[in-house]
């Protein structure tokens, strides 16, 4: 289900005028494809938290699902360091 707030920000998104197979696809290429739209995306930071908390498949955030694995640690640790702002910041529209 999307909710509205994603919606607002996916239509925001470097990738919505792309190809979602290539996200999507095992194929090197099209994941380097995915991470280079990833870079220039303006919602990258929104894409990155929704990615880490909810279960998504292929590159998001211009990662794949194992090195998000990697990186929740990380994000976990970022998030209770900033505490509230973080929710805030989650929540937003
Ligand atoms: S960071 Fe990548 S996957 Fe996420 S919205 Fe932006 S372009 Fe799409």
């Amino acid at each position: 289900m999307t909710t509205e707030t994603e919606a607002h920000w996916r239509q925001q998104s470097a990738c919505a005028d792309h190809n979602p197979m290539q996200f999507i696809s095992d194929s090197p290429a099209d994941k380097a494809r995915a991470r280079l739209i990833c870079r220039g995306c303006p919602v990258l930071e929104k894409c990155r938290d929704w990615a880490m908390v909810n279960p998504v498949v292929g590159v998001w955030a211009g990662m794949d699902e194992a090195e998000r694995e990697a990186y929740r640690p990380r994000w976990f640790k970022a998030v209770e360091a900033e505490g509230l702002a973080a929710l805030s910041r989650m929540t937003q529209v």
